[in-house]
């Protein structure tokens, strides 16, 4: 559970250390069949205060996220590390003119509902901000043999000249034929 209630909350801050699974967080998101990877434990520390009904938070959070090389497929883990500040607000209580003159526009807004803060939309929108786009396991992963699916890091295989220079790939394949 990564929820803070907000009656619980002193007005001059507390330190709240929290921990889920990542499974919990990717129950968030929108399109399931798009999520391409997975999250571990979340380890959040969150310094919150109360001022009036806003609530001013600071927020550490690390875990890891797994997702597949995009040239050999394998699992490869990220280590993933935040710290941003936000204020949240009731839902519907809005904040008028002045007052967001005030807080100043750079501050990261949101809100809350139901009397409790749920850091893991939060937490959960600064992993995914930070998942690269094209993962690699590592700068030089060879990746896949294209013609008989080998893992190029971890042994070779007989046509990997072929895959290399596609002339003599179609070469080959006319003696065969003949
Ligand atoms: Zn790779
Ligand atoms: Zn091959």
């Amino acid at each position: 559970m990564l929820k803070i209630k907000v009656a619980n909350i002193p007005e001059e801050g507390l330190e709240y250390l929290l921990s889920d699974d990542g499974s919990r967080l990717l129950e968030i998101l929108p399109d399931k069949e798009k999520i391409d990877f997975t999250i571990q434990r979340v380890e959040i520390s969150c310094f919150a205060r109360k001022v009036g009904s806003m609530i001013p938070l600071q927020v550490k959070a690390e875990t890891k996220v797994g997702l597949e090389c995009g040239r050999c497929l394998e699992v490869v883990t990220y280590p993933v590390k935040m710290a941003f500040a936000c204020s949240l607000t009731p839902v519907g209580a809005g904040i008028g003119a002045e007052d967001s003159a005030d807080v100043g526009e750079d501050l990261n807004m949101g809100s809350y509902q139901d009397d409790v803060i749920d850091l893991a939309p939060l937490v959960l929108e600064q992993i995914v901000l930070q998942i690269p786009i094209k993962p690699l396991c590592r700068e030089d992963c060879k990746g896949l043999c294209p013609r008989c699916g080998a893992n190029l890091n971890e042994t070779t295989c007989d046509c990997e000249t072929e895959a290399v220079d596609q002339r003599f790939a179609i070469l080959k394949k006319f003696k065969v034929l003949r």
